[in-house]
């Protein structure tokens, strides 16, 4: 073994990844991974999960740095999961970069276990979605525009808070639907587990950060930063501005672009999604963008006060 190369564990789990700041251990079996979790539990070791399907960036990151600081050991999973995919073409087109998210992992501090398990595997075998009461969150925006996404989404998420049992869970608000859904999930089935949610990294350009950049050339990269610039220019018509016409505006913006394909633009209640054309008092608002650019599917969102 080169010299500075260590190996930080001395378990058959281990996967040599190099030279590295953390602690790393990759485990692609379930069982492995529950077996070497007991034993840390039981020396009250704190988990947290941050669960990812992988093309990992600095939003990632930022879940892992949050995981990393409030708990002893990260277990970060890697697994593009087929059941919350409705469009075929987009689960053959996401990006699977093992190595590069493991060297990217790396170089944080702290102890962390990468999961990338086989669908068979983590799915027992039975790799479809169950049935859920999301309570009405998942009837606006990603819902209908991808149906059985959030099913598929819940499905895995339950699958892995399960599996892993861990004290805290971290999810971006770049999913802010998805988040407000797992929250809901989590205590609906009582996994007793807190979910974190945490904020959106943007690129310099205001382009929040996503797996899916990477299936963009530059000229689209540098377009897409169209979907941050309405969300603000939403934001600044927000207490001047009646809703709906905020809304007709920002979809006539997108429809005047022949760049982008408008799936839609929303601006709904935090905490319920629902969509009001007049501002409640006391009640938290966000806008929120799907919009394909070049056959790629991106989403963001933005709090309006
Ligand atoms: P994904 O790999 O796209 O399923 O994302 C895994 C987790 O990272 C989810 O909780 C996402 O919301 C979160 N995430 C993805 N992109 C960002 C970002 N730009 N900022 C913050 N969190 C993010």
């Amino acid at each position: 073994m080169d010299k500075d190369k260590k190996l930080l564990w001395i378990s058959p789990f281990v996967v040599f990844l190099g030279p590295q700041l953390a602690q790393m251990q990759l485990y692609s079996s379930t069982a492995d991974l529950q077996k070497a979790l007991r034993s840390e539990k039981s020396k009250r070791r704190s988990v947290g999960l941050v669960p990812t399907m992988g093309a990992l960036h600095s939003g990632h990151l930022s879940l892992v740095k949050r995981s990393l600081y409030q708990n002893d050991i990260t277990i970060v999973s890697i697994f593009v999961n087929p059941t919350q995919f409705n469009d075929k073409n987009d689960l053959a087109a996401y990006p699977r970069t093992l190595d590069k998210d493991l060297n990217l992992l790396s170089s944080e501090r702290g102890e962390i276990w990468v999961y990338a398990p086989q669908a068979d595997d983590i799915y027992s075998g039975d790799i479809s979605s169950k049935k859920y009461d999301f309570k009405g969150l998942d009837r606006v925006m990603e819902g209908p525009n991808r149906p059985g996404h959030f099913e598929g989404v819940a499905t895995i998420v339950e699958r892995l808070l399960r599996i892993v049992r861990p004290h805290h869970a971290y999810f971006g608000e770049k999913d802010y639907q998805q988040l407000l859904i797992i929250s809901r999930v989590a205590k609906q089935k009582r996994l007793g587990v807190k979910i974190i949610g945490c904020g959106i990294v943007r690129e310099d350009s205001g382009l929040a950060m996503s797996s899916r950049n990477q299936r963009l050339n530059s000229a689209a990269i540098s377009e897409a930063t169209f979907i941050y610039q309405q969300l603000l220019w939403a934001k600044r018509r927000f207490t001047s501005m009646n809703l709906s016409k905020i809304k007709e505006a920002v979809t006539e913006a997108f429809n005047s672009n022949p760049s982008f394909e408008l799936e839609y633009f929303e601006i709904a209640e935090a905490a319920a999604l629902t969509a009001h054309s007049e501002r409640k008092k006391n009640k938290k608002y966000r806008a929120f963008i799907a919009a394909k650019i070049d056959g790629v599917r991106l989403i963001d969102n933005l709090a309006m006060n």
